[in-house]
């Protein structure tokens, strides 16, 4: 069994990635009758009240991915040209911590949000105009363009789109989770290949952790 604190993935009825919750949201929608069926592997096991007539107490499993009808709290994500909110953890978690400048590995501590064109220069504060970039390769880069810098992107900036955007937001993506994203992402998301290189490495963690658990 996971940790209480384990986040459960909220798609819409039609299986699409709506948003992350907690185990007391799963049981409440549970209750509410809005749970149309669940997917993935039991992350909680709750005990429930105790049935009068058999004396038995009823088991609540919750799983990784429960599919919900009803349209309450469904964020804007279907409409085409989606733009997830910009913040600096997304965005190193979307360049997977590495400046893309020195193309190095940082703690969130030690970066930064770049504009590749500046803003002074008429850049937006925008996805695809901004790059996560170390303290040193930031402050070498200044004011100016890469070109005028002789600085080289290792990657291009790119907008998420909201299957990605969630996927970005999770706290601990569970292999399963992240397999069901990542069936959600454009056919040309760049995170396809970083994952599938770390799904296989996500799931044998994964494993550790329930043996240890169990
Ligand atoms: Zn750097």
């Amino acid at each position: 069994m996971y940790a209480l604190s384990q986040e459960v993935l909220r798609t819409d009825v039609s299986g699409m990635p709506l948003e992350w919750i907690d185990y007391r949201d799963a049981v409440r929608l549970h209750f509410m009758g809005q749970v149309a069926y669940s997917l993935g592997q039991t992350l909680f096991r709750l005990r429930g009240g105790t049935n009068a007539r058999t004396g038995q107490r009823t088991v609540f499993e919750v799983n990784a991915i429960v599919a919900t009808v009803g349209h309450s709290h469904n964020p804007g994500h279907l409409h085409h040209g989606y733009v997830p909110p910009l913040n600096n953890e997304t965005l190193f978690r979307r360049d997977g911590h590495l400046c893309l400048y020195c193309g190095q590995k940082f703690p969130s501590s030690q970066l930064s949000r770049d504009h590749v064109t500046p803003l002074s220069r008429g850049g937006r504060d925008a996805w695809n105009n901004v790059v996560t970039a170390c303290r040193r390769c930031n402050n070498l880069k200044a004011w100016r363009t890469p070109e005028q810098a002789k600085l080289q992107l290792i990657a291009i900036p790119f907008t998420p789109s909201y299957a990605e955007y969630i996927y970005l937001k999770g706290r601990r993506v569970l292999a399963d989770q992240m397999e069901y994203l990542l069936a959600h992402f454009p056919r040309s998301s760049p995170l396809h290949k970083r994952l599938s290189k770390v799904s296989g490495l996500q799931d044998v963690q994964d494993r550790a952790q329930r043996r240890a658990h169990d």
